[in-house]
């Protein structure tokens, strides 16, 4: 028996160790994982770089309070800034802190101007933020609020793509709207250019802030190291964090010099974040994916997938009814629920991972090539053949 409780519903597969975009289970399998650990192993299993980091970094320092510099956050945050629309940054461990430290920036800016009641955040109704009281109740999903009330409020809720809505939700007490670039465990839905546009300019009007949650589709997974970037929006907060830590829990909220200003000395803090370990390795990754090679390779490699998913889906229109995505954070949308396809990529041993609207999500590690995806386009297409 298992003493771990029962809030997953875990897949009987375990694994002995990683190298790249394999997985090798504990009973002897090669498993292409085009999951890695759900857009977190950037750089795929024990990237060479990143283990040297961490052994060098591990000898000489792991952890010290937030009450003492920590050069390597420094280091870091100046990269992240200098990279981006960002003029500071705060560490976390994860995405929900993150996204949970917007909020908490958001709100913070309106009381430090003298608007308190401004402090409401308008989100898309079942979007994902993360698991704490907060980000649940911002996602505005039965599935994931149920039977831990009492509500957390103020939050309100649009459906997504619903302008209209989006509009009349606006109230003087809205402080920010808060949406995910691309939606990610909501399936794979991207908030086109044109849109964030608007967004921004709406914001503009109505003097509220613009928070966009890259936790999973930022950090290259794009193909631009923020997804938001092509579209020259520049957003007033970004929770970001999966990515960053390429397999190690680091999360940060990013944030412009206005909305900074209310956050003065004691207004948060984090134990953990931003500690010496955690910064090291998010020092080697970010040099990695930030150069604009090897951003370039991944939008080529998007590119190379999707015609190939697509050139599949047109064979099989029946069973695949849209693919969609950008960079490598792909979604294929069966007609059907996908857990059998799921299972059945599995069992010609390639893992991926669900997402909502029967959504099959691929997430390939950054630097995943080519010969690996052409390996997940045979089984993919395998499956399509075999599945009734
Ligand atoms: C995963 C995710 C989170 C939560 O991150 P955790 O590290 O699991 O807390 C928040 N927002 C988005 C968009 C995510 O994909």
């Amino acid at each position: 028996m298992s003493y771990l409780a029962k809030n997953y519903n875990r897949k009987k597969l375990s694994f002995k160790f990683g190298k790249g975009s394999y997985l090798y289970s504990t009973n002897n399998i090669k498993y292409l994982d085009f999951v890695q650990g759900i857009a977190v192993n950037s750089l795929g299993h024990s990237h060479p770089k990143l283990v040297k980091t961490i052994k060098h970094q591990s000898k000489k320092l792991w952890h010290v309070s937030n009450a003492f510099q920590i050069p390597e956050g420094e280091k870091l945050a100046k990269k992240l800034c200098q990279k981006t629309f960002a003029n500071y940054v705060i560490f976390q461990n994860s995405g929900t802190e993150a996204t949970e430290a917007a909020i908490k920036v958001a709100r913070r800016y309106f009381y430090s101007i003298g608007k308190p009641n401004k402090n409401r955040i308008l989100c898309i109704k079942n979007s994902f933020h993360g698991r704490t009281l907060a980000a649940i109740f911002a996602s505005g999903s039965k599935k994931m609020t149920e039977g831990f009330g009492p509500k957390v409020t103020g939050f309100d809720h649009f459906n997504f793509g619903d302008h209209n809505s989006l509009k009349k939700k606006i109230n003087k007490n809205t402080a920010a709207i808060m949406v995910e670039t691309i939606m990610g465990e909501g399936g794979i839905k991207v908030i086109p250019d044109w849109c964030l546009k608007e967004l921004r300019t709406l914001c503009n009007k109505k003097k509220i802030l613009l928070i966009l949650d890259e936790v999973q589709c930022g950090i290259g997974r794009s193909g631009d190291f923020f997804a938001f970037e092509k579209s020259k929006v520049k957003p007033d907060i970004v929770p970001i964090a999966k990515g960053i830590g390429g397999g190690f829990p680091i999360g940060a909220v990013l944030m412009n010099k206005k909305v900074a200003s209310g956050m003065i000395p004691g207004t948060h803090g984090s134990t953990f974040g931003g500690n010496p370990l955690a910064m090291s390795v998010g020092n080697t990754v970010m040099d990695i994916i930030s150069n604009k090679k090897f951003l370039n390779n991944v939008k080529s490699l998007s590119k190379y997938f999707l015609i190939k998913l697509n050139k599949i889906q047109k064979k099989y229109p029946n069973i695949i009814k849209q693919v969609r995505g950008k960079g490598l954070l792909i979604g294929i949308q069966l007609y059907k629920d996908q857990t059998e396809f799921i299972k059945k990529l599995i069992d010609n041993r390639l893992l991926t991972i669900r997402a909502a609207e029967n959504v099959v999500r691929i997430l390939p590690p950054l630097n995943v090539k080519k010969n690996e995806i052409d390996l997940a386009i045979k089984i993919i297409e395998r499956v399509c053949l075999h599945i009734k």
